[in-house]
């Protein structure tokens, strides 16, 4: 048997583990890496299965292009040929902004990369997006301007170095369960923990408080327990008065937070709220982390803001046990994020904008390049819809079933003149594509991937793709030497040697230097030995700044007529769409149904027995899912994942989005229900 070191390719704690290949060059199983600084020897089940589902029968294996309705085999340089020339006809004919290409955080940073360059340098459009916009993008930018930097500030060994755990919007034992049984091991050593959420997660049941706004509520929340600390004289002026600006301003937004309005907009009771704020302004070391609870609003960004204006009032940044802390859900939606794969920077998050770093692009790659920010997934589409985004690439995403409101998903990438899908298996979404390109999943490709602690750690090859299929960076080579750019044989190793060359925060990465167990970001020259925190001496922007924020209503509540608050999210085992895990046996066997939690006394309400098929719609669909009864929901309060095609979340959810960021309203809906 041969063994591989690989990095897991689930959520982005960053866990590393050694792949078993049998003697058929099959993958046969999975081993933790004992000496990894971030797993230490363990995995999550998830982790466990990372192998179940490379083998599938269902693994696409020849490129497929669609004639008369159906899909059916073709060689790689037709499919290659037909994929340029489509999407160069249709730039042509309107315009390069008709374009869009969708980037995978399960693709490498490599794979960003160029799919990146691919769209700027190659087709001259910043229409390039990825699934962060629908997890992480209010995180980076609120984080980006208060603090200068959207990412994790601290790292995962602050665990064990902090007083005060605030978890909020974070199911950190499902999700990141790697995490979770940190901040579980921390607890019992003494720090404390408290959680905000509306559902009685298993942190919860650990937790000193737990307290349980209404989803949607968190500004409102965070902003008393804020006007409480400065009423309690707790705020650290002498960190205020050195680190930060905006603070009159900020004092004076916070005016009407009184306890008793607060408690009336969340539901949390005055004497929860201040308790909280005591315990959390108390705490020497306290570390706020959060994910998609927090960010999954149509005010996301002001969510973050809140939690970031928390952070300084309480002068818990740039030291260890401190931080403001979100868990990127995917192995690489850091990375991909990193790479540029956004609409409106570079890799290193330089501003296409900015003409200094338009020109070291161009330069770089010997092309003008688009100046205009491109769009945001979100929106592009509801331009596909509108028939101004005509020609799509999607590499290793599934939005079909990952977008809110499937509908006009559905109708968006049924318009298109031409939807090429680059993926590992004939998801839903490869199967509307009138091109389809099979893919080496992570276990057939070298690469790098950056976890939420930005560590960067390299992917290894353990075993050949099935069939013909190759890796992204194989397929985008060739199709940026279609574009005329330079498409020579080098490989991963060498498109990092570029990323280095051009991004400042990745400057000093090479493939030597991540053996071992890789480096966190920024790490700006050959020497450097990385940073595990942020903003020690100082803030990315400089000062950090305050950034005063004004509680809003979701954009649809409860009403007579759908009188239930939907909340979507994920499970343990599945992940996202599904499209791996639920070809993963085990996994699969734990959760094989869409299921609805629904508190006991509104089953009793409406006569609902445990399993009971229900019929749950929202003004955008209706779904079917078996009714599962639990106190984990609040009365009043739905809960579905995301995860299953037969019942799926996402024909419900909101497509409301972020002003700012373009977030989608995942976290709220208005449905109702009633038995099949
Ligand atoms: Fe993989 Fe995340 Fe589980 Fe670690 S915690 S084994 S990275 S899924």
């Amino acid at each position: 048997m041969k063994t591989t070191l690989t990095t897991c390719p689930w959520c982005g704690t960053g866990c590393n583990f050694h792949l078993f290949t049998d003697e058929r060059g099959r993958l046969s199983g999975v081993e933790p890496a004992a000496g990894h600084p971030v797993s230490r020897g363990q995995l999550c089940l998830k982790g466990w299965n990372a192998h179940a589902f490379v083998n599938h029968p269902e693994r696409l294996t020849v490129p497929l292009y669609r004639r008369q309705g159906k899909l059916v085999p073709c060689d790689w340089n037709s499919a290659l040929d037909l994929l340029h020339e489509r999407l160069s006809a249709i730039a042509e004919r309107h315009g390069s902004d008709s374009l869009m290409f969708l980037a995978s955080a399960k693709a490498s940073n490599e794979e960003n990369f160029l799919l990146m360059k691919l769209a700027r340098a190659g087709f001259g459009t910043n229409n390039i997006d990825h699934c962060a916009r629908l997890c992480h993008s209010s995180t980076v930018f609120g984080l980006a301007e208060t603090l200068g930097s959207g990412a994790m500030t601290n790292s995962l060994d602050c665990f064990e170095q902090t007083d005060l755990m605030l978890v909020i919007g974070s199911n950190t034992t499902e999700q990141h369960p790697l995490i979770g049984s940190r901040i579980l091991q921390a607890k019992q050593c003494g720090a404390d923990l408290i959680v905000i959420d509306s559902r009685t997660i298993r942190l919860a049941r650990h937790a000193d408080l737990h307290l349980r706004p209404r989803n949607g509520t968190d500004v409102a929340l965070l902003c008393g327990i804020m006007r409480q600390i400065l009423a309690d004289g707790l705020e650290d002026r002498d960190f205020i008065a050195a680190r930060c600006e905006n603070f009159a301003a900020f004092e004076t937004s916070l005016r009407d937070c009184t306890p008793e309005r607060v408690a009336a907009i969340t539901g949390v009771p005055k004497e929860q709220l201040v308790a909280a704020a005591r315990r959390f302004a108390r705490a020497d070391k306290a570390m706020i982390v959060f994910a998609m609870g927090i960010t999954q609003h149509s005010h996301g960004v002001d969510n973050v803001r809140a939690l970031s204006n928390l952070a300084l009032l309480t002068g818990n940044l740039g030291r260890p046990g401190t931080g403001i802390n979100p868990l990127r859900g995917q192995n690489n939606v850091q990375g991909a994020c990193d790479m540029g794969a956004l609409p409106d920077v570079y890799s290193g998050y330089q501003k296409v904008s900015d003409p200094a770093a338009r020109k070291k692009f161009a330069i770089a790659w010997g092309v003008d390049l688009p100046e205009q920010p491109g769009l945001m997934a979100t929106h592009a589409m509801e331009a596909a819809a509108e028939g101004r985004i005509r020609g799509m690439l999607i590499m290793g995403e599934n939005p079909l079933l990952s977008e809110a409101n499937q509908g006009l998903v559905r109708q968006a990438l049924q318009k298109l003149e031409f939807l090429a899908v680059i993926d590992i298996f004939p998801t839903e979404t490869a199967q509307l594509a009138d091109l389809v390109l099979p893919a080496a999943c992570y276990a057939e490709r070298d690469g790098s991937y950056t976890s939420t602690e930005r560590r960067v750690q390299r992917g290894r090859k353990a075993v050949e793709p099935p069939g013909e299929a190759r890796a992204d960076w194989q397929i985008l080579r060739a199709l940026l030497g279609r574009c005329g750019l330079p498409a020579d044989d080098s490989g991963p190793e060498q498109i990092m040697n570029e990323i280095s060359a051009l991004t400042p925060s990745y400057a000093g990465i090479s493939y030597p230097r991540l053996e071992g167990s890789g480096l966190q970001w920024p790490c700006p020259e050959a020497e450097h030995p990385g940073t595990p925190i942020l903003h020690v001496e100082s803030c990315s922007r400089g000062k950090a700044r305050f950034s005063p924020v004004t509680y809003r209503p979701s954009a649809e509540v409860p009403d007579t007529d759908y009188p239930f608050l939907l909340n979507t999210g994920r499970t343990g085992v599945h992940w996202h769409t599904g499209s791996m895990t639920r070809r993963s046996h085990l996994l699969d066997r734990e959760e094989r149904e869409p299921y609805v939690e629904i508190h006991p006394q509104d089953a009793a309400r409406h006569q609902l027995k445990e399993r009971q098929p229900l019929q749950i719609s929202s003004r955008r669909g209706s779904i079917e899912a078996l009714a599962r009864i639990t106190d984990r929901v609040p009365a009043g309060q739905l809960f579905i994942p995301f995860h299953f095609v037969e019942g799926a979340a996402n024909a419900l959810t909101n497509n409301a989005l972020d002003p700012e960021s373009g977030i989608p309203e995942f976290k709220v809906c208005a449905v109702r229900l009633q038995p099949c």
